[in-house]
């Protein structure tokens, strides 16, 4: 029985028998050609061979049973239906049997065309074109060309090489002087080439040319280009693609004959209006070759007016059938019209607002469904600075597009002169080898960062990707030499001051100034938006479907800012309040004096001097912040990392002191600082004295961070504002952890607040599994949860957040243990296990319990729809993912499946 439903499962689809739906049998373009042919446009005759033959074809080397049999049935109704046989001598029928996946993966499997010629058929076949023997010859010298190559794997330079001759015989450079007998003649040198690289005769049988080009295009699914490309698109390795055996229309065979590709609207812009290209007397294939230079589609409405209005019939038609921008490819034979494909087609980040902007005012579809039709990837390149490249400029080098954008500025080595510069209102460009967290300020007053080292994971990636700042790392064909205040580039010298251009899209570096073109789409989140933008359609359609996103999405955005300035800005794209405000940048700089002091306190009194002089300095931090987020939550998280991070490094002091001891000079503080970084070292400071940790050992730290929130709140209440702070507790992993830190901040909170109205909330960070895994008893302790998905993917899956993904990921990735990082996009599986059960636990044990995210995974589109799922109440992210995280709220809300928007 088993062998009687193997032979009865469909393979073979006849185009009438598909549809567009049906995509993942039927592959993208064969589910096209369907629905085309189902609407009564004009497609040439065919049948598609479904996805799940070529997967059962890669899974045992064999065609699955009943496949030859099924073809032969489909081949015969399509030869009725032709009124001609494949291959025959005297008239016959030619095919083409293309690839089609579910996703488009342009160029990267195979086609064969012309299939059916053989030495005999070749002559019908010039009678079929009225004796146009040239045609013939010429078809079939392709026929042997393509499958030689593609089928049997003749190196497809010796092909070239034949053609060259024989146009070098003939004292031409152009194919289109090669006559009937040079092309007769090409044909015999081809056919010898197949016979020397296969051992065998060229297939003169039809049924066998198609079968083998079948296979080839099954087998194409994993030639090498298409994996590389599927792991780049993040396409699946398990699709299979289908095949098409189309009966062939020639668009070469005369001058009332061509080709051509047309997009409903301007897939550049989104603008619309006729765009596409023809090519006269062509077949497909010479258009993409670029032998010949096509014309503006509007042309052929002077060379061909028939045709010309049927296709802009049939393109108005499939529009308002798909609903949706169709890119479409067509030949002309002898003032026919046929229509080879279609498919809804790619377009650039602007093209796809404004699309379905135009789409949803020409009632064809609703905002729900304009908002499914963008993302947070397009809206996030949509913000970027661009260059106008639109002058002649040469890149002197090329690195890694680590942080999108565009920047030009004067050049400088060192934080310090960064900073110095852009006060004096000048933009620079921060050169290193790499930067380190000493470069923080540097890095926020700079327009760009260029580094020679580091790849798309180096702290400056890192950290300007938070920041929304152009980054180029890794470029290293820059020689930067930081005490001579110069670098090298192809041979030139680059000195401080001088101006370079950086693309952080392309990785491409420039000398001089390259001018840029602001977004105008970060002006009109910013409300500053030039007049003459107001009215810009990508502005409008922007608008439109963001103010859509808020009404639906159910996920509160906030944002990470330290900042009053950043908070402001968040505000401005539309945050609703901070999710992490990190303390710890706060220490650094002019206050790294007292936090020695603190560390080097060997009383009490010592110490809590220290922390006296710190307390006013936090409490106008906070003050700040409060002061930007009127009106709006702000999680404050108490000091995180280990305290020695805000000590010189071990080495740095060591040489210090030596230097010191030499010159004769008082060490004893230096030496104080040396012993103190000794002692507090650690193997692994990830999983040492930092968070919670900190404030249970260092008595009054946190309190005195605490103090200086409540402090800050009350003073901005009572001069008008509305302060909410809530209390953030860093790496708790036990309850007891949280209630200690929180039976002490409650007495000071109660002491500050007093009557003044003030509430102040206290959570904790889920950052660690052990918290996940007992968050039903945590949550007795915390009024909010807000999950660090950073330390928390570091800690679930052990690997150092440091420095995993420059050192191996390319492996896992290359092993498809994972398709992106888990530090870029939440592992649902192991990391987003955790936050289920700490989500459901945590509420079932407080139903009030607030639930938020804000670990680099809160501005991760994909992520920020695992968080909708999950039920948090908000995702915080960085101030420029803002909008992006709105946006995919929205879409998360409104998508009740999956979405292919790919
Ligand atoms: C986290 O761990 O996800 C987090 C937000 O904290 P940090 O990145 O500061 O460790
Ligand atoms: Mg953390």
């Amino acid at each position: 029985m088993a062998a009687q439903e193997t032979v009865d499962h469909k393979y073979v689809y006849d185009f009438a028998e598909g549809n567009k739906d049906l995509k993942d049998l039927l592959g993208g373009k064969g589910a096209n050609l369907a629905e085309m042919t189902n609407l009564g446009l004009p497609v040439p005759p065919g049948f598609i061979i479904t996805t799940e033959a070529c997967k059962a074809y890669l899974a045992t080397g064999e065609e699955p049973a009943g496949l030859a049999g099924q073809i032969a049935t489909h081949l015969e109704a399509l030869e009725r239906e032709m009124g001609r046989r494949l291959g025959d001598p005297d008239d016959p029928l030619l095919v083409s049997v293309r690839s089609g996946a579910k996703f488009s993966m342009p160029g990267m499997m195979e086609t064969v065309l012309n299939v059916g010629l053989n030495d005999r058929s070749v002559v019908g076949l010039s009678a079929q074109a009225g004796g146009n023997d040239r045609f013939a010859w010429d078809s079939y010298r392709r026929l042997i060309q393509m499958f030689g190559k593609t089928v049997c794997e003749v190196p497809g330079e010796e092909f070239e090489h034949a053609l060259d001759e024989a146009k070098r015989a003939k004292g031409t450079t152009n194919d289109l002087d090669l006559d009937a007998d040079d092309l007769r003649g090409l044909v015999d040198a081809y056919k010898k080439i197949f016979v020397k690289h296969t051992g065998r005769e060229f297939p003169q049988e039809p049924r066998e040319q198609l079968d083998l080009a079948i296979r080839a295009v099954f087998e194409s699914w994993n030639a090498e280009r298409a994996v590389v490309y599927r792991r780049q698109e993040r396409i699946p390795a398990d699709l299979g693609t289908a095949v098409n055996v189309v009966s062939m229309v020639f668009g070469n065979l005369g001058p009332d004959s061509g080709t051509g590709v047309a997009f409903t609207r301007d897939p550049g812009s989104g603008a619309q209006g006729i765009y596409g290209d023809y090519l006269a007397n062509a077949q497909g294939e010479d258009v993409v070759a670029g032998i010949r230079n096509t014309v503006p589609l509007q042309e052929l409405e002077q060379l061909d007016k028939k045709s010309y209005d049927e296709l802009l019939a049939f393109m108005a038609r499939l529009e308002g059938h798909y609903k949706d921008l169709c890119d479409i490819e067509f030949t002309i034979e002898r003032g026919k019209l046929w229509m080879l494909q279609t498919r809804v087609g790619k377009r650039t980040a602007a093209a796809a607002f404004v699309i379905a902007g135009q789409l949803v005012d020409e009632g064809l579809i609703d905002l729900d469904e304009a908002l499914h039709r963008v993302n947070g990837a397009q809206l996030a390149q949509l913000m970027f600075p661009r260059f106008r490249l639109d002058h002649e400029f040469q890149p002197v080098a090329k690195g890694i597009g680590a942080s999108p954008g565009a920047a030009s500025g004067k050049v400088v080595f060192t934080s310090a002169r960064a900073v110095e510069l852009a006060a004096e209102g000048e933009a620079v460009i921060l050169v290193r080898r790499e930067t380190n967290p000493d470069d923080l300020n540097g890095m926020i007053a700079a327009q760009g960062i260029l580094t020679s080292r580091g790849g798309k994971t180096s702290h400056a990636a890192v950290v300007a990707r938070g920041m929304g700042k152009t980054c180029v790392s890794g470029a290293d064909e820059i020689d930067v030499n930081v005490p001579a205040k110069r670098f090298t580039v192809a041979g030139q010298t680059v000195n401080e001051g001088d101006i370079v251009s950086i693309d952080g899209t392309t990785g491409k570096v420039y000398l001089g100034e390259v001018p840029v073109m602001p977004s105008e789409v970060v002006q009109y989140f910013e409300g500053s938006l030039e007049p003459e933008h107001v009215d810009n359609p990508l502005v409008r359609a922007v608008h439109r479907i963001m103010s859509h996103a808020d009404a639906k999405r159910r996920l509160a955005v906030r944002t990470n800012a330290d900042t009053g300035a950043d908070a402001a800005r968040a505000r401005r794209f539309g945050a609703q309040g901070i999710g992490l405000c990190r303390t710890e940048h706060m220490f650094l700089g002019d206050r790294r004096e007292l936090v020695e002091r603190l560390i080097l306190a060997r009383t009490d009194d010592e110490r809590e001097s220290a922390l006296a002089a710190l307390l006013p300095l936090q409490r106008d931090d906070f003050k700040e912040i409060f002061r930007e987020m009127d009106g709006l939550p702000v999680t404050v998280r108490l000091i995180d990392p280990p305290l020695h991070e805000f000590l010189p490094p071990l080495e740095q002091l060591a040489v210090n002191v030596a230097v010191a001891q030499e010159r004769g000079e008082d060490v004893a503080k230096e030496e104080a600082l040396l012993a103190a970084v000794r002692r507090m070292h650690e193997e692994n400071p990830m999983l040492g004295l930092r968070g919670v940790r900190l404030g249970l050992v260092i008595p009054g730290l946190f309190a005195m961070q605490v103090r200086a929130i409540a402090e800050a709140a009350v003073a901005v209440t009572r001069a008008g504002a509305v302060a909410k702070p809530e209390i953030m507790v860093p790496l708790v992993g036990a309850v007891q952890e949280l209630e200690t830190v929180r039976a002490e901040a409650e007495k000071i909170i109660a002491e500050v607040v007093g009557d003044s109205g003030v509430e102040v909330l206290i959570g904790t960070m889920i950052e660690v599994p052990r918290a996940a895994l007992t968050a039903g008893q945590i949550a007795e302790a915390a009024q909010f949860f807000s999950f660090g998905t950073n330390d928390l993917t570091q800690m679930a899956w052990g690997f150092s957040r440091d420095d995993v993904e420059g050192a191996f990921f390319w492996r896992y990735l290359e092993l498809g243990i994972f398709g992106i990082s888990p530090f870029e996009s939440i592992d649902r599986d192991g990391v987003g296990r955790l936050v289920r059960i700490a989500a459901e636990e945590g509420r079932a044990a407080r139903p009030e319990l607030k639930l938020g995210v804000c670990g680099e995974h809160g501005g991760d589109p994909d992520s920020v729809h695992f968080f909708h799922e999950v039920g948090l109440d908000y995702v915080s992210c960085s101030p420029f993912r803002v909008p992006v995280a709105r946006l995919e709220a929205g879409r998360a809300a409104v998508e009740t499946h999956g979405s292919d928007s790919r």
